[in-house]
């Protein structure tokens, strides 16, 4: 069994789709408001976008439907089911099975080896079951076409989310199966950053009492009492950038963080130094204003046997 790891945000490239179909389109007479760069509209579009998918997208009507673009009122983008198939899922599609086939290239796990099965795990977007099970169709069609392997080698797994980390367990008891993890420590990181909502009266009055009152662990104190306190506020997002060390603070388009864009932690051929084994990898991010930051592990897992 061979495995590979590598980074790919489906729902992202979706989102980027359907980004790109509403401003060929009219949503509303202030389109031009509609920031394709703001990381504040494209959060909100995923999440009306998640919306739709989940409730409204069904895949046995053909009339046209809506999708909330953003909350004010008539901004909304009107498609039908082929639409959405032809803008938004299709190339989405094509992206991810080129870059499945991308990355078993660079890896050589299709040249060297006769693939038995192909496993698809994490595919997953919560959607009817009609329609969840008719896109799923579509992406093993595309997939068995672009590897010119027949649909049947290519299974859907059923633990939902769970597929990374029971392939862990998975090795842990039984690492004789595998003949070789091909990347082995490819993993990356998404991050998202909200205002601080303003704090309660009374907390407020506490900190000021602890800086007039001073004292040997005032700083502790008075951070203790502010992360205990601390609410982002999740309708003011703020704007993040990863500090490269070979660029330090530039605030262009690749520094910028939008919560979908993955940051690499590790990528393939890079040298683990014992030190980096001790004390993990730090990767520096900072925002132009206080903000709360929220990091999730990102893992795409294609599994081929
Ligand atoms: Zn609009």
């Amino acid at each position: 069994m061979r495995s590979a790891t590598f980074g790919f945000d489906f729902v992202a490239r979706l989102v980027t789709n359907l980004s790109l179909f509403i401003s060929n389109t009219v949503c509303c007479k202030d389109q031009k408001t509609h920031d394709t760069t703001d990381p504040a509209y494209i959060l909100e579009l995923r999440r009306n976008f998640l919306e739709y998918l989940k409730n409204k997208l069904d895949h046995d009507s053909n009339e046209a439907q809506t999708i909330s673009v953003t909350q004010s009122p008539g901004c909304q983008v009107s498609i039908t089911k082929y639409e959405f198939l032809e803008y938004v899922f299709w190339p989405a599609i094509r992206d991810l099975t080129s870059a499945i086939k991308c990355n078993g290239m660079q890896r050589n796990m299709f040249r060297l080896y006769d693939i038995d099965n192909i496993f698809l795990s994490g595919f997953s977007v919560e959607a009817k079951k009609e329609t969840s099970d008719f896109l799923e169709r579509i992406v093993i069609k595309t997939l068995s076409e672009a590897l010119s392997i027949p649909r049947s080698r290519i299974c859907l797994s059923d633990a939902s989310g769970k597929e990374a980390l029971l392939g862990a367990a998975y090795y842990g008891n039984y690492p004789e199966t595998f003949t070789e993890r091909v990347s082995r420590r490819s993993y990356a990181i998404q991050v998202c950053g909200y205002k601080r909502q303003k704090f309660e009266i009374d907390i407020e009055k506490n900190i000021s009492e602890m800086k007039l009152k001073g004292g040997k662990n005032v700083k502790n104190d008075i951070y203790n009492e502010e992360a205990a306190n601390a609410y982002s506020d999740l309708d003011k997002p703020v704007k993040l950038y990863y500090q490269s060390s070979y660029n330090s603070s530039s605030k262009d388009s690749n520094s910028l963080r939008n919560p979908e864009d993955v940051t690499r932690l590790i990528s393939r051929g890079d040298k683990i130094t014992e030190h980096n084994q001790m004390h993990g990898i730090v990767k520096r991010f900072y925002a132009e204003e206080e903000c709360i930051v929220y990091a999730s592990k990102s893992i795409s897992h294609i599994i081929l046997y």
